[in-house]
C-alpha cells in the first residue's frame, strides 16, 4: 500500500516536472519568435522618427547654415545603424554550431541542465531551441534567434556596442527634438524622471498628442536598451578576456584559464580586430571546423 502510493507520488511528480518543463520551453519558443519581431519594429520606428521628425525639425531645410550639421548627424546615425544591423546579420550568418554533429543527443537521467540546453563534453552544448550542437556555447540570444558561441561572439559583441550607441544617440536627438518642437526644457535633471508620469497624465486629459507621448516613451525605451546593451557588452568582453563563457559561469564551472587576456581576446576578435570595430566584416581567418572541440580532445 505504502509502496503503491510512493510510486504514484513519483509518477505525479514526474508528470508535473515534465509539464513544467513543457510550459517553460513554450515560453522560450514564444520569446524566440517575439524578440526578433520587437527588434525589427524598434529599428523601423527609430529609422522613421530620425528621418521624418528629428532631422527635419532640429535642422530645418530653410536654414542653410545647419545643412552641414544635418548631413553629419545623418552620416553618424547611418554608420551606427549599418554596423548594428550588419553585425546582427553576421551573428546569424556565422553560427556557432558544429557542422559535424547532426545526431540529436539524448539527455541522460542525471541531466542537471537548464530548460534550453544540454551540456555535452568539451564545452559543447545541445541547444533545444536551435536543435543543434553548439561549440563553446555562451548563451542563446532571443533577438537573433540563435546561439552565441566562440564563432559568432565577436559579431554579437559588436552588435551590442552599436545597438547601445544607436539607442543613446537616438535618445540625444529625441531630447533635442522635444526641446525644439514642444519647448520642453531638460535643464533640470529631474525633468527626465517626471516626464513620463506627467506626459501620461497630460495625454489622458487631452493636453498633448499621442505622438508626443509615444516620443516620450521611446526616450525611455532607448535609454533602457542603450544601458542594458552597454552593460551586457562589458560583461561579455570581460568573460571573453578571462576565457570563460556565460554557460560555464551559470553552471558554476569556471575553468582555470591560464592564457593571457590578450590571447583570449585575439581568439575571439581575430587578428584584424580593428577593422571589425568599424565595419561588420569577418575578422578571423576561416579556421577548420570544430578546432576548439578538437583542441580539448
Ligand atoms: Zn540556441
Amino acid at each position: 500500500m505504502c509502496r503503491g502510493s510512493a510510486v504514484l507520488k513519483g509518477q505525479l511528480l514526474r508528470s508535473l516536472t515534465s509539464a513544467d518543463m513543457f510550459t517553460r520551453m513554450l515560453k522560450l519558443r514564444l520569446l524566440n519568435a517575439v524578440a526578433p519581431a520587437y527588434f525589427f519594429m524598434a529599428t523601423a520606428v527609430t529609422f522613421i522618427l530620425h528621418f521624418c521628425f528629428f532631422i527635419p525639425t532640429i535642422f530645418p531645410n530653410k536654414d542653410t547654415s545647419l545643412r552641414g550639421s544635418a548631413t553629419l548627424h545623418t552620416v553618424v546615425f547611418l554608420f551606427l545603424m549599418f554596423n548594428a544591423l550588419g553585425n546582427y546579420i553576421m551573428t546569424i550568418k556565422y553560427p556557432a554550431e558544429s557542422a559535424n554533429e547532426t545526431v540529436v543527443p539524448v539527455c541522460s537521467a542525471h541531466c542537471s541542465d537548464k530548460v534550453d540546453a544540454h551540456y555535452l563534453l568539451n564545452g559543447r552544448h545541445f541547444c533545444k531551441l536551435c536543435k543543434k550542437v553548439i561549440l563553446k556555447r555562451d548563451h542563446h540570444c532571443f533577438f537573433t534567434g540563435n546561439c552565441i558561441g566562440n564563432k559568432n561572439m565577436r559579431y554579437f559583441i559588436m552588435f551590442c556596442i552599436y545597438t547601445s550607441c544607436t539607442c543613446l544617440y537616438s535618445l540625444v536627438l529625441g531630447v533635442a527634438f522635444l526641446t525644439v518642437e514642444y519647448s520642453i526644457s531638460f535643464e533640470n535633471p529631474l525633468t527626465f524622471l517626471t516626464l513620463l508620469p506627467l506626459s501620461t497624465g497630460y495625454f489622458f486629459t487631452g493636453t498633448i498628442s499621442g505622438l508626443q507621448l509615444f516620443l516620450v516613451l521611446m526616450l525611455y525605451v532607448w535609454l533602457g536598451i542603450g544601458l542594458v546593451c552597454a552593460g551586457f557588452c562589458c560583461q561579455q568582453v570581460l568573460l571573453v578576456a578571462w576565457g570563460q563563457t556565460w554557460c560555464q559561469m551559470q553552471r558554476g564551472q569556471l575553468v582555470d584559464n591560464r592564457s593571457p587576456w590578450r590571447t583570449n581576446l585575439k581568439d575571439v576578435f581575430g587578428t584584424r580586430w580593428i577593422l571589425g570595430l568599424i565595419l561588420p566584416v569577418q575578422t578571423v581567418e576561416t579556421c577548420s571546423e570544430d578546432t576548439d572541440a578538437h583542441k580539448q580532445e
